[in-house]
């Protein structure tokens, strides 16, 4: 284990086991709907390329790049710094997120869609902090319930390291104290 976390949360097993789960219900429900998926960069780019390949039915895949983060506490603003190059008109909308904390940036993002014409919007996200939501949001799906704790790994970065970490854990306080 990097000597940087102080507790490994969820590993490889757990969350292979949590995706095949939520593939599973994703394959009955877009059968034949050809959606729009949206990896929203850079932190659930792990997690959904380990789904989109899950995922049996045709799809497009579009990433999108926003942030409400900096450093370890949230800012509230989103900055959409890399937009979807479709059109998302009539399409379903699938977003892929590592984790939703006050529950912003995916508020956000998923109203952008409806106002552009999305025929429907659903978030799925690797982990879910519902402590700390301050919008009224839930992803309508998720790999695992997560505590209020600064967490790294699988995606999840602190100033840009611990990404490649093929688990998620808690970050030692001492690292970023
Ligand atoms: P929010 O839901 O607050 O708008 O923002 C969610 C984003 O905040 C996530 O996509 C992620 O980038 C970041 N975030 C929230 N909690 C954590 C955490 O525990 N660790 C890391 N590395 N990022 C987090
Ligand atoms: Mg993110």
């Amino acid at each position: 284990m990097n000597s940087d976390i102080e507790k490994v949360l969820f590993d490889q097993d757990q969350l292979n086991k949590r995706m095949d789960e939520m593939a599973a219900r994703l394959n009955k429900k877009y059968e034949g709907q050809e959606p729009i998926v949206i990896p929203v960069l850079n932190g659930a780019m792990i997690f959904a390329s380990d789904m989109i390949k899950r995922l049996t039915f045709e799809l497009t895949i579009e990433p999108i790049r926003a942030s409400s983060y900096e450093g370890t506490s949230s800012t509230g603003k989103v900055k959409i710094t890399q937009d979807v190059k479709s059109d998302v008109k009539n399409r379903p909308v699938i977003f892929m997120e590592d984790i939703i904390d006050t529950g912003r940036t995916l508020k956000a993002l998923s109203d952008l869609m409806k106002e552009r014409g999305a025929k429907s919007v659903e978030v799925i996200s690797m982990l879910d902090k519902p402590e700390t939501r301050v919008v009224d949001f839930y992803p309508d799906d998720y790999g695992f319930k997560a505590p209020n704790e600064f967490l790294v790994g699988y995606g999840l970065d602190y100033n840009g390291l611990y990404r490649n970490l093929p688990y998620v854990g808690i970050l030692k306080q001492r690292v970023y104290a």
